[in-house]
């Protein structure tokens, strides 16, 4: 007998999280494969997955992956238009884990967030670009009638009364302190320019990848987080992504050499995130290290990556 339906979310290349919560809801999470050249989700994708069980569509501010944002936009804009065809109200969730700390900085033009009608709710991570030096996460709802009144405990607890919506009870309140020290310290101004320097790093050292003629650049910096991706151009090689991450990791630097998620798990990249601390003189010392794996591996050719050029970890 087949399962009555349970609600589904559909979504681009998530970060594991929403694995996570979809097998401990048991919501049936419709991840769409990435086709052709796409690195996220599209709008043309919503028809084929949503339906009348979908509770949300997540739209990535950083895809992972990538560092890509998807086009949280045009994603409502085809979700107004699935609800006038077939009446279907779905609502937006931003997973804005890294870019929600970005984006409201140095890309303050792109409209994500809760301008846009049907995006009901939106996560951001303290401890990525929040700056946060404890581990914080903020989720915060468009308007009170987003979070259903029956999630909220008001526990009578101690001779006070307080609102809770969590899976635990008590918590630390330290990480939270150090995240307000943030935005009091730094204000706007601050994280503005601390993003901007980051993504003027992540800018530059895409173009100088770019130019040593091996890589191609799946995404340059420009547009979403201050990051770079990258695979190796076709051809022979000699090496691998995965010889030069064991090659740069020598000198310290742990860049990970991955496949992109289904259906283009044929190409495999490295991404490097660059966040404050990561100064310009240090991209250029990573740089450096990178250059001069090549050349070694360039003159040492693996035997192993020539033997089985399309060889790639599963
Ligand atoms: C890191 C990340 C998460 C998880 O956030 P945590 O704050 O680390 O729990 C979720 N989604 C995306 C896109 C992320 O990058």
């Amino acid at each position: 007998m087949r399962r009555a339906s349970k609600p589904n979310i559909v979504t681009g290349p998530v970060q594991i999280c929403w694995k996570k919560f979809a097998r401990y809801f048991d919501v049936e999470i419709r991840e769409v494969p990435l086709a052709g050249d796409a690195l996220g989700l599209k709008p043309q994708d919503l028809r084929r997955y949503c339906d009348e069980n979908t509770i949300g569509v997540v739209a990535t501010l950083g895809v992972t992956f990538t560092g890509i944002y998807e086009p949280v936009e045009a994603l409502a804009r085809e979700l107004d238009a699935i609800e006038r065809d077939l009446g279907l109200d779905i609502p937006i969730h931003v997973d804005a884990a890294s870019g929600g700390f970005i984006a409201p900085f140095i890309q303050r033009d792109l409209v994500w967030d809760f301008q846009i009608k049907r995006v009901r709710s939106i996560n951001a991570s303290g401890h990525k670009y929040g700056l946060a030096p404890l581990g914080v996460g903020w989720v915060i709802w468009a308007s009170k009638a987003d979070l259903p009144e029956e999630l909220i405990f008001y526990v009578d607890y101690l001779g006070g009364n307080m609102p809770t919506f969590a899976l635990n009870f008590s918590r630390p309140g330290g990480e939270i302190i150090a995240q307000y020290y943030n935005f009091l310290r730094l204000g706007r101004e601050g994280y503005t320019a601390i993003q901007a320097a980051c993504s003027d790093t992540a800018q530059w050292l895409g173009q100088k990848l770019a130019a040593l003629g091996c890589f191609e650049m799946i995404y340059d910096g420009h547009g979403g987080l201050p990051a770079v991706a990258y695979k190796l151009v076709d051809g022979h090689h000699g090496f691998t992504l995965y010889d030069l991450s064991e090659r740069v990791r020598m000198h310290g630097w742990q860049i990970a050499s991955y496949p992109l998620p289904s259906n283009r798990q044929e190409t495999i990249v490295q991404r490097i995130l660059i966040r404050h601390g990561v100064s310009h003189d240090l991209a250029q010392l990573l740089l450096d290290d990178i250059k001069r794996a090549i050349e070694h591996l360039t003159k040492n050719p693996v035997p192993n990556s020539m033997a089985k050029p399309g060889f790639h970890h599963g």
